[in-house]
C-alpha cells in the first residue's frame, strides 16, 4: 500500500485552495501528497461569485462589477459596492490555474477514483477507493455528507438551492455593468425566493432562480420560473448556452466536531459555507490560509476550529428561516434598504467590530430576532 504524508479526499474548491496555499508557503515541498477525486475537474461545473476588496484571482476573473441592484416588492436600490467589487470566476478557469501549478510539483500525485471510505487508526489513516487503498499521516476531506446534519435537529438545515440558465437573448435587456444581487419582487409562495442575474453583456446573462428553504423543488418548478422571468424582461427569443444547478448547506451544524487529530473536514463538509448566505468561495480562501498557517506550527486538527460571535448571529437567522421561511424577503430587504452594501459585506465577511454589528443588526426586524433568541435560550 502506497503511503503519503497528506491525502486530499475530494479536490474541488477547498482542497485546491488549501493545496495552493501549501505550495505558495514553500513549507510542504518535502511532503508526499495525493489528490483523490472521482471527477476530472476540467469542466465548467459551476460559476463562483463573491465580493472582494483585495484583487483575489484577478487573472481569471470573468467579470468585475462595481454596482449591483437589490430589488424587493416595494423598492429598487442600486448599491455602490466600493471598496468591494462583485466578481465572477468560472470554475473551469480556476481548476486550470490550480492544476497548471500543481502539475509543476513532483511531490504531488493525482488519482481519479471514487473514495469509498477513510478512517484513522493509531497514527495512520487509511483511504479506500473503488480500486485501491492508500495510507497517509493526515487527511483533508471535502466530500460532503448530509447524513450527519440530517440525523439531528438542534442545528436546522436550510438549503440554498437553485437552477441557473446562462442565456443569450435577441433583445438588449441586461445592464452589463450591474448584476442583480437579489430580486425579491417575484412570488414568494411562503418561502424565501429570489432571482439572481449576472450579466456578461447586454444580451447575455446567467439567471438563477434561488430559494433559501428546507425542501428542494422539482426541476420543472425552477425552470418554469426562469422562463416566466425571461418573458417579464421582454425577451422573445433566446438560446440557453449553459445550465447549472446547486444545493448549498446553510446551517450552523458544528461540522468541526467530526474532525479528529489526523482527519480534518474542509469546504462545505467542514462548515466553510457561510450559514446565513451559502457563500463559500471567499470563506474557503480565508479558511485555507488559516489552515495552512496552523499546519506550520500544529498538527492536531481538533485544535483548528474556533467559534466566533458571527456563528451565533447566523444561528438566529437560520432558526428564523427554518421556522418561518416566508420572512427571508423582509429580512434581506430591510438590510439592503439602507444601501450600505460595504458594511453588510464586511459583516458577512465576519470582519466588523461590535459597534458595526449593532448597526447591521439594527436594520433587521428586531422582533423576529428577539423571538428566535428567546427560543434558543429557553
Ligand atoms: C452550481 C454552484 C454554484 C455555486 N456558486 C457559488 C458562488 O457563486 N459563490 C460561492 O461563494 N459559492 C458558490 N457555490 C458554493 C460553493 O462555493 C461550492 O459548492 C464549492 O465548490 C464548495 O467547495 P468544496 O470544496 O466544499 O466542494 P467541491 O468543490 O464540490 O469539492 C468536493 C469534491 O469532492 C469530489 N467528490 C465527491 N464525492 C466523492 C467521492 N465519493 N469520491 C471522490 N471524490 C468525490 C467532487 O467531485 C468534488 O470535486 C456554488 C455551488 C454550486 C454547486
Amino acid at each position: 500500500m502506497k503511503h503519503y504524508h497528506y491525502i486530499f479526499t475530494g479536490n474541488g474548491l477547498s482542497a485546491l485552495l488549501t493545496l495552493f496555499e501549501m505550495i505558495q508557503s514553500g513549507r510542504f515541498s518535502d511532503k508526499k501528497i495525493l489528490l483523490l477525486d472521482s471527477d476530472t475537474k476540467n469542466k465548467n461545473d459551476r460559476t463562483w461569485c463573491f465580493w472582494d476588496s483585495e484583487n483575489l484571482f484577478n487573472g481569471i476573473t470573468t467579470k468585475n462589477w462595481q454596482q449591483a441592484w437589490f430589488k424587493s416588492e416595494n423598492f429598487i436600490n442600486k448599491l455602490e459596492l466600493f471598496p468591494y467589487s462583485y466578481k465572477m470566476v468560472k470554475s473551469a478557469d480556476f481548476y486550470k490555474l490550480m492544476f497548471d501549478t500543481i502539475l509543476q510539483h513532483k511531490n504531488i500525485e493525482i488519482f481519479q477514483d471514487e473514495v469509498l471510505e477513510f478512517s484513522e487508526s493509531g497514527n495512520n489513516c487509511v483511504v479506500q477507493t473503488k480500486t485501491k487503498s492508500f495510507t497517509c499521516n493526515q487527511i483533508f476531506n471535502s466530500i460532503y455528507s448530509s447524513e450527519l446534519v440530517n440525523a439531528q435537529t438542534k442545528f436546522p438545515l436550510v438549503q440554498q438551492h437553485f437552477i441557473g440558465w446562462f442565456v443569450k437573448s435577441k433583445e438588449v435587456v441586461f445592464t452589463e455593468d450591474c448584476p442583480t444581487f437579489m430580486d425579491f419582487s417575484i412570488a414568494q409562495k411562503g418561502n424565501t425566493r429570489f432571482m439572481y442575474i449576472l450579466p456578461t453583456s447586454s444580451t447575455e446573462a446567467l439567471l438563477e432562480y434561488t430559494l433559501f428553504s428546507k425542501d428542494l423543488l422539482s426541476k420543472e418548478a425552477y425552470e418554469t420560473e426562469i422562463e416566466n422571468y425571461i418573458k417579464k424582461l421582454g425577451i422573445t427569443e433566446y438560446e440557453i448556452v449553459e445550465k447549472e444547478r446547486g444545493n448549498i448547506p446553510m446551517t450552523c451544524f458544528p461540522f468541526w466536531k467530526n474532525n479528529s487529530k489526523n482527519i480534518i473536514n474542509i469546504g462545505s463538509a467542514g462548515g466553510w459555507s457561510k450559514a446565513s448566505t451559502g457563500y463559500t468561495f471567499k470563506n474557503s480562501v480565508k479558511k485555507s490560509r488559516e489552515l495552512v498557517r496552523f499546519l506550520q506550527t500544529e498538527n492536531d486538527f481538533t485544535k483548528f476550529h474556533k467559534i466566533n460571535k458571527f456563528w451565533y448571529y447566523d444561528l438566529l437567522l437560520i432558526d428564523i428561516l427554518y421556522q418561518t421561511n416566508q420572512h427571508g424577503s423582509t429580512i434581506f430587504s430591510n438590510m439592503f434598504k439602507s444601501g450600505k452594501a460595504s458594511l453588510i459585506f464586511k459583516f458577512l465577511d465576519e470582519e466588523t467590530s461590535f459597534w458595526e454589528d449593532l448597526q447591521v443588526i439594527w436594520m433587521c426586524p428586531q422582533r423576529l430576532f428577539i423571538k428566535a433568541l428567546l427560543k434558543r435560550i429557553f
